[in-house]
């Protein structure tokens, strides 16, 4: 859906060809604090390697985070840009930088630094050595609260179990892909978009490298509590129809239990002179039935409305402007902010 090679110049693919190109894709929403810090380093590192680009995508900051990013850019034809039309969320924003990689490898890495931009070489290595998906995974979490890192733990093994994906424990956003897997990936065309839980689908080859998380180097989280609770319905609701089965087995199970509940009400007043006294049971009951029906209903719910979110077509971004992604890309989104078909 997202094809952009017939825009992207012609020496740039023949470049390709005979070295290795790296991409690398970071989405950037309000780092005014650590946007220079991030470029520095990541450009110290990546220097090392034959070719590189460094994709930043600024997911609609109303900070000045696109001021210093032109900034620099002007300075350096390896820092491209590309600023979405409003922000769009950091799943889409790793899409729409991914749509623009134009390397054999692409790799995903958070603004803030609590992802070492100097393990990439090492995980270029692997891909050397035949792995379409590198994973960095964590092994511990420093400057993260026992509230994100409790609920983080819980959440990936929670999703493991409940979707039946192979989505590595403690491994975020932050992976290398080869060509076909960012291929395959961008092919994707879900609007709901759960990077990790897709990157799981592709399957490939997979390889892992070890590293230990950073606190963030300055700045704030993006992720609100509302902003992660939604992401992990995407999780969970976007890979499995469980919730949709869990409803029907409620459904089964409070038919049982009145069934059971009726048969002894009958027999009771066969078999005794017993009246059934019933205000409060038959409250409990009423309101027990409705709380399972609107419970239902609202899981029923949320998948409607993916696939309302679906069938709209929209597409999953519009782009304001890029730099340095070449005069025919950066002029085409001064004319019209759609990617081209
Ligand atoms: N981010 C984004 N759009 C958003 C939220 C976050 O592009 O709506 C970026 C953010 O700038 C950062 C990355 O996604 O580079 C991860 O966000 P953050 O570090 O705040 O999340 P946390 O590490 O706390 O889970
Ligand atoms: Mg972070």
């Amino acid at each position: 859906m997202l094809e952009f090679s017939h825009l992207l110049d012609e020496s740039v693919t023949a470049a390709v060809k005979d070295t290795e190109l790296h991409s690398v894709v970071v989405p950037m929403f309000n780092e005014e604090s650590v946007a220079e810090q991030f470029v520095a380093r990541a450009t110290a590192t990546l220097t090392k390697l034959t070719e590189y680009e460094l994709i930043v995508v600024d997911d609609g900051s109303e900070d000045r985070t696109y001021e210093i990013l032109k900034r620099l850019a002007d300075h350096d034809s390896h820092l491209k840009l590309v600023r979405l039309a409003r922000n769009f969320g950091h799943q889409t924003a790793i899409s729409a930088g991914m749509a623009l990689a134009a390397g054999d490898t692409v790799t995903v890495i958070d603004a803030d630094l609590q992802d070492p931009p100097e393990l990439i070489p090492d995980m270029v290595e692997r891909w050397r050595a035949g792995a379409d998906v590198v994973f960095a995974v964590r092994e511990t979490r420093k400057g993260e609260t026992i509230f994100k890192r409790a609920s983080a733990s819980l959440f990936y093994r929670f999703i493991r179990s409940f979707t039946k994906m192979d989505i590595p424990l403690d491994a975020g956003d932050f992976r290398l892909m080869s060509r076909r897997a960012a291929d395959a990936l961008i092919g994707m065309p879900e609007h709901n978009r759960f990077v990790r839980g897709l990157v799981a689908w592709i399957g490939l080859r997979r390889d892992h490298v070890h590293y230990h998380r950073d606190p963030r180097y300055a700045g704030v989280t993006k992720y609100s509590l509302p902003k992660m609770l939604r992401f992990a319905a995407d999780g969970v609701l976007s890979f499995s129809n469980r919730p949709l089965q869990l409803a029907v087995w409620l459904g089964f199970l409070s038919s049982a239990v009145s069934a059971m509940l009726g048969l002894y009400f009958i027999v009771l007043r066969l078999t005794t002179n017993q009246i059934v006294e019933g205000w409060t049971s038959l409250m409990l009951v009423v309101l027990f039935l409705g709380g399972v029906q609107l419970v239902t209903l609202g899981i029923v719910g949320e998948y409607v409305g993916r696939i309302h979110d679906e069938v709209r077509g929209r597409p999953l971004y519009l782009v304001d402007e890029t730099a340095n992604m070449g005069e025919d890309l950066d002029s085409h989104f001064r004319r019209t902010p759609l990617p081209p078909r």
